[in-house]
């Protein structure tokens, strides 16, 4: 039965390559580029605008966007920490510019060196920018909630907190909502609590989720909220990643497992798997030191495995409500 399409947002270049001291050259992050695009990826974080003396391996930021804008149908998205970032992401042709706010002010002041109240203002000032520069509203305002489910100094985080942020960033007129558990403290129930709150605030406004599998829930979550009515999930191949400020972070949820899961469920998401497949093979061998993770690729799809059809496929009277 289809149920539904599911975007899987791919945040390997990104989340996945913060962590990792080994530069990864420009033209095999060109490459990994490429894959997505060809894998059928609606969208992709392909960088971050944060000092290279911070995080040397995206010194080549606007050179990966520019490759990566220039394929056809693939939203480029690019993490920016601060309002320079959003500067030099603006000239470099992103699609969509992730700004943060942390749950604690200890994760805010450790990951981007700022109160919450000053990444808060840099949301302003880039939404103002982007307006400015790009009057026609063409680049996404992404709001992000980091460790939205819990902070690896401060510990549990109430819903409240998660709320209120939640309220500043619709309020200075962010486009969409990704809810991070950075640091892969979320449990099911929590994620279907929180997620449930969150959407009775955000209408229309598109909500993500960015999980991490640090203590093996990743998945889990997802299906929580998949029951919210959630059907935007960032996620990293091989499950790389991590959070090069928080202590013992590890990886993303993995593509693979997703795309593979969520397929067998009946969720479309228009990802080839034998291509994401491919994809791995090429990063495992370009890092062939970095630890990848996940299921599928070990075991292998079931037989008699069928991707789930395309809500675009199915005739308009025969398609789920
Ligand atoms: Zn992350």
């Amino acid at each position: 039965m289809v149920l539904d399409n599911v975007r899987v947002r791919e945040v390997g270049l990104r989340d996945g390559l913060q962590i990792i001291r080994a530069f990864l050259p420009t033209e095999h992050k060109k490459a990994w580029v490429d894959y997505c695009s060809k894998a059928g990826f609606q969208e992709i974080e392909a960088t971050s605008f944060v000092p290279a003396k911070y995080i040397p391996q995206f010194v080549d930021a606007a050179e990966i966007v520019a490759h990566a804008t220039a394929k056809p149908h693939l939203q480029v998205a690019a993490f920016t920490p601060n309002v320079k970032g959003a500067e030099l992401a603006l000239a470099a042709g992103v699609h969509k510019i992730t700004c943060v706010v942390s749950s604690t002010e200890s994760f805010n002041q450790a990951n981007l060196r700022r109160s919450r109240a000053d990444s808060l203002r840099d949301a302003k000032e880039i939404i103002r920018l982007r307006d400015a520069e790009h009057g026609n509203r063409s680049v996404v305002v992404q709001g992000a909630l980091s460790s939205a489910f819990g902070c690896p100094f401060e510990g549990i985080v109430s819903d409240k907190t998660i709320l209120e942020l939640l309220e500043e960033l619709l309020k200075l007129g962010v486009d969409e909502i990704s809810v991070a558990d950075t640091v892969g403290y979320a449990n099911p129930t929590q994620v279907r609590r929180l997620c449930r709150a969150i959407l009775r605030e955000t209408g229309d406004l598109p909500v993500g989720l960015h999980l991490h599998d640090t203590r093996g829930t990743g998945l889990a979550n997802v299906l929580a909220g998949l029951d919210t009515g959630i059907r935007y999930f960032d996620s990293s191949l091989g499950g790389l990643g991590g959070c090069p400020n928080a202590p013992r972070a590890t990886g993303n949820i993995t593509t693979e497992d997703l795309v593979y899961m969520l397929e067998a469920m009946g969720l479309n998401t228009g990802i080839d798997l034998e291509i994401l497949f491919k994809s791995r093979e090429f990063v495992r061998r370009q890092l062939p030191d970095v630890p990848m993770f996940g299921h599928i690729t070990d075991a292998g799809l079931p037989k008699d495995f069928q991707v789930a059809q395309s809500q675009d496929s199915i005739p308009s009277d025969k398609k789920a409500s």
